[in-house]
């Protein structure tokens, strides 16, 4: 039996509902946080709490009643839910009104969801591979407020539906010949020793796995640089990687079914990142 909480309880999964005047449901009008949790133990959590209140003060959504027990409400669901390792997902909309009007009410009280999965994750073992994905370049048709982890994904979903059709599950988004990030995660390219992200900006998530990374290959001096990549830039690259709280790190093997990185795991920078990763989860 797995569980779910909404508000101020936990349903089963199978039984938990909510109202279609939800502003979430009408409009799209919430934000959310996805935390891996590994051995029982919410990681980066704090990074991932501030960044669902930084979205929060973005779109002038007030914090849930339940806020200040959440670290307690979450480490109940990881309980309830058994699994060692768990995908935590946090949703607060703006809550629910009794008529469907686009300027909310300011006294509307968030909706508070939150609900956990098993994370199947081969990342403790030693013969840890990282998943090799084939991925299309698109241009990034999203709004301008990507920094916003909002719950309104219109444009990645459209974007993945139409690549799944090919095959593709991933993409490189770019806006004016410019890297932007993935539908689903953020992107690093290397270039000989060279480890290189797109800056934060109002175009991309700033990943918190993506912010992890860049400490941890700096402080272990890889030579890492946060400036704009030309999409022209993508044929130089000896390899690229995507980061995200699920999935880590998924090295880009094929570009449009296209092989591009030819070299075995092993010999990559991104086996390297990975390895670094391991070591500091396991301690
Ligand atoms: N960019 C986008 C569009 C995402 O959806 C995600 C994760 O869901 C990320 C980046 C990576 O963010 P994080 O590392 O915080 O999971």
């Amino acid at each position: 039996m797995s569980w779910a909480y909404l508000n101020n309880a936990f349903h089963r999964k199978e039984e938990v509902t909510i109202s279609p005047y939800d502003r979430g449901f009408l409009f799209g009008d919430g934000v959310y946080e996805v935390i891996p949790s590994y051995a029982g133990k919410p990681f980066l959590y704090e990074k991932h709490v501030s960044r669902l209140l930084r979205s929060l003060n973005e779109v002038s959504i007030n914090k849930p009643e339940q806020w200040e027990n959440l670290k307690s409400i979450i480490e109940d669901l990881l309980e309830k839910n058994k699994f060692s390792n768990q995908i935590i997902y946090i949703q607060v909309t703006r809550g629910q009104e009794s008529t469907r009007s686009h300027a909310p009410d300011k006294l509307t009280s968030p909706t508070l969801f939150i609900e956990s999965s098993e994370l199947t994750t081969d990342l403790l073992l030693t013969s840890y591979k990282p998943p090799y994905i084939n991925v299309g370049i698109e241009e990034d048709l999203r709004w301008t407020r990507c920094d916003i982890k909002a719950i309104t994904l219109l444009g990645n979903v459209m974007t993945l539906d139409n690549l799944s059709d090919s095959g593709l599950e991933e993409v490189i988004f770019y806006r004016d010949s410019t890297i932007t990030e993935g539908a689903k995660a953020n992107i690093f390219l290397v270039f000989g020793k060279k480890i290189v992200t797109p800056p934060v900006s109002n175009n991309i998530l700033s990943g918190i796995t993506r912010n992890y990374f860049i400490n941890l290959l700096s402080q272990n001096n890889f030579n890492i640089e946060e400036r704009e990549v030309s999409i022209n830039e993508i044929e130089e690259a000896d390899e690229i990687w995507f980061t995200s709280s699920g999935k880590v790190l998924q090295m880009v093997h094929k570009i449009n079914n296209k092989i591009i990185l030819e070299k075995g795991f092993k010999n990559t920078i991104g086996h390297k990142a990975i390895e670094l990763f391991r070591q500091d989860i396991l301690v």
